[in-house]
């Protein structure tokens, strides 16, 4: 019957237990280990490589513009345009332009878009990179008039465009005047497909909202990251209007490529050769 017994536990006092914060924690770095928000496993980051790509499942984890930057273009072959345009506060709204001083600190970036002039395997282009960092790469009047110059003087120079895109959507701070940008960057991107001019765009998680409704989908040809979210309204708004379950897949990268408004899945660490070769075969001589 010993075994039906209860054990008599050492209690510890919680008042004689002493003071925990002299304990040592064992020195982790805190970037040590990422969990993959695509497959749930936890990664050792070192094995995600500078692409920062999931082993397992190939979810491309959200990277800073610079980063991407880096990871695209040819070395030191980037000019920046246009960060001489202010962000103003048409609606006075709180604390607004603090905030935006602060994400110019912490990401080093002028806006939520950083445009210029780059090479691709010494092919001139034009290119837009959204950071998701930066108020969630929301589009307000600013990244809207950068993204619609750099469709200006790209067609100028006869520039193809690449953008990557990487946002929440229309930049609620700045309320209509943020929603005014999709018309504006439309109007110059028609200019600049008429004029015969490639425009690539590359879908990265997450993408939504106004960026998906006017130029992220305007692409001559459009790329996706594997796993990326990539929808306009919300999955739960479209549930509660439509009185349906949606599939577990809907708005990912994978569930577009399917239904004809993705033309192809990249992984990253491919995206720079494939869009070599796209603007290779498009700014061929004697093709035009
Ligand atoms: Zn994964």
């Amino acid at each position: 019957m010993a075994l039906f017994k209860k054990k008599n536990y050492i209690r510890i006092n919680p008042n004689r237990a002493g003071d925990q914060s002299s304990v040592k924690k064992p020195a982790v770095p805190d970037n040590m280990w990422a969990k993959c928000p695509c497959c749930k496993r936890t990664l050792y980051t070192k094995d995600m490589g500078a692409e920062k790509v999931c082993p397992y499942c190939g979810y491309s984890f959200r990277i800073g513009a610079w980063e991407r930057l880096a990871l695209t273009v040819d070395e030191k072959s980037f000019e920046e345009w246009d960060t001489d345009i202010e962000t103003k506060d048409p609606l006075n709204f709180p604390d607004y332009l603090e905030k935006i001083t602060k994400m110019q600190e912490k990401t080093e970036l002028h806006e939520a878009v950083l445009t210029g002039k780059a090479r691709i395997d010494e092919q001139e282009i034009a290119i837009g990179v959204m950071d998701a960092n930066f108020i969630m790469g929301s589009m307000g009047t600013v990244v809207g008039e950068k993204i619609t110059r750099l469709f200006e003087r790209a067609t100028q120079l006869r520039l193809p465009v690449v953008i990557f895109t990487a946002s929440g959507g229309a930049r609620m701070q700045e309320g209509i005047f943020s929603l005014m940008q999709m018309a504006k960057i439309s109007a110059a991107l028609k200019r600049h497909s008429k004029a015969g001019l490639l425009y690539v765009t590359v879908l990265t998680d997450p993408t939504t909202g106004g960026v998906t409704a006017s130029f992220a989908m305007d692409g001559d040809i459009i790329l996706a990251e594997p796993q990326s979210l990539i929808g306009f309204a919300g999955r739960r708004v479209i549930e509660q209007t439509i009185r349906q379950k949606l599939p577990d897949d809907f708005q990912k990268a994978e569930f577009l490529l399917d239904h004809g408004f993705v033309d192809q899945i990249v992984v990253r660490n491919q995206l720079r050769e494939v869009l070599s070769k796209l603007i290779k075969l498009h700014t061929m001589k004697g093709w035009e």
